[in-house]
């Protein structure tokens, strides 16, 4: 048991962007930096990061639609051996409560259930509903999250034959004052430019993908400290798609391949305007768990300097969902690993340990 295993986390422990330490140790599942009296029944050595945020992830959720509780446990288990500990799960049909009860798995930060305009999503993923009950499906998924919501913001639109805003301003405008006074944040998917102004003045909180942000619109996202997640191991898709829609939908076609070409100057302009950038992968839908690693390389290639990469994924990320590192007295969530990722944030790809609550389990 967690409760009775001394454990000593030695080498470089790096509690944060400025700060290192030489060692900690873990007593009852928490960090110490005071040495116990006891010996050590485990030592690991190497350079210590607070557990990974995937900070876009669907537990419980394929291609087609929710999964059963064993498979969603597979992908909590596939995220928790790249070292991603601590999820925020973007929006899922299924209920994964039960998570909460398992020391041996990741945590989660819920989102509770899409919000989508009718015919305007993935289907079985959302609720599908017009802007009149916006508002209502709002606050029911505010008190079914952890404190934050997920609306799709923009999606393509059949007649339009492009991706188009999915809501009104004072639609949205009175959704998100109505999840602020239940005490939660409110994200939206977002690929294309238009939807962005409205959902920015309107008080969002956070912007999922992102690719269509514009020099118009990132000094308001800056302004206002929007954050972004980018997502980038998922636009890495948009040719895919692109090509599979060229036939019927040219105009969306060609829209995001536009969007997809312009990614990396989308993502290192908002980074050099002051957007706060965090780590997430989309993982659960179309795309794999345990991405975690490969999206920070992604966020470095786009020019990301390597401790801030690190800290979209760590420091800043926990500090943004309001989850603690690695301070005295926290849950020992940590990923050690042989070479210094601020070195080469490669490093990710390939942890020596992973320690979830006190417990070694990779
Ligand atoms: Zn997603």
């Amino acid at each position: 048991m967690s409760d009775h295993t001394v454990l000593h986390v030695k080498g470089r422990v790096l509690v944060g962007p400025d700060e290192v330490r030489d060692e900690l140790w873990v007593v009852g599942g928490r960090v110490t930096y005071d040495r116990p009296s006891a010996a050590p029944d485990v030592t690991v050595d190497g350079w210590t990061l607070p557990g990974l945020v995937d900070a876009h992830c669907h537990v419980g959720l394929d291609a087609h639609g929710p999964v059963d509780a064993a498979t969603a446990e597979k992908q909590a288990l596939t995220d928790r051996e790249i070292g991603a500990l601590l999820i925020r799960d973007a929006g899922s049909p299924s209920d994964t409560r039960w998570i909460d009860d398992r020391e041996d798995l990741p945590k989660i930060i819920r989102a509770g259930r899409h919000i989508a305009r009718t015919r305007r999503y993935i289907r079985n993923y959302a609720h599908e509903i017009e802007p009149s009950d916006l508002v209502a499906y709002v606050a029911r998924e505010a008190r079914r999250g952890d404190g934050w919501v997920k609306l799709v913001g923009d999606w393509i639109d059949r007649d339009a034959g492009d991706l188009t805003a999915c809501w009104p301003r004072a639609e949205v405008e009175e959704a998100i004052a109505e999840a602020h006074r239940l005490g939660a944040r409110v994200t939206a998917h977002c690929f294309a430019e238009d939807s962005l102004r409205d959902l920015v003045e309107a008080g969002i909180d956070c912007i999922e993908h992102a690719t269509g942000l514009t020099e118009e619109t990132i000094p308001l996202f800056a302004e206002r400290g929007v954050a972004i997640v980018p997502t980038l191991v998922n636009i890495a898709t948009f040719p895919q798609l692109a090509d599979g829609g060229e036939a019927k939908f040219p105009k969306w076609s060609r829209h995001m391949r536009r969007l997809y070409d312009r990614r990396y100057d989308t993502v290192r302009s908002a980074y050099d305007a002051g957007v706060p950038v965090f780590a997430g992968t989309d993982a659960g839908g179309s795309l794999a768990h345990g991405l975690v690693a490969a999206e920070v390389a992604e966020l470095r290639h786009a020019g990301i300097p390597a401790v801030d990469a690190l800290s979209a994924t760590t420091w800043g990320a926990r500090t943004w969902l309001g989850r603690p590192g690695l301070e005295e007295g926290a849950p020992a969530d940590l990923v050690v690993y042989g070479a210094d990722p601020r070195q080469d944030v490669g490093v990710l790809a390939a942890p020596r340990r992973v320690v979830l609550n006190g417990r070694v389990v990779g």
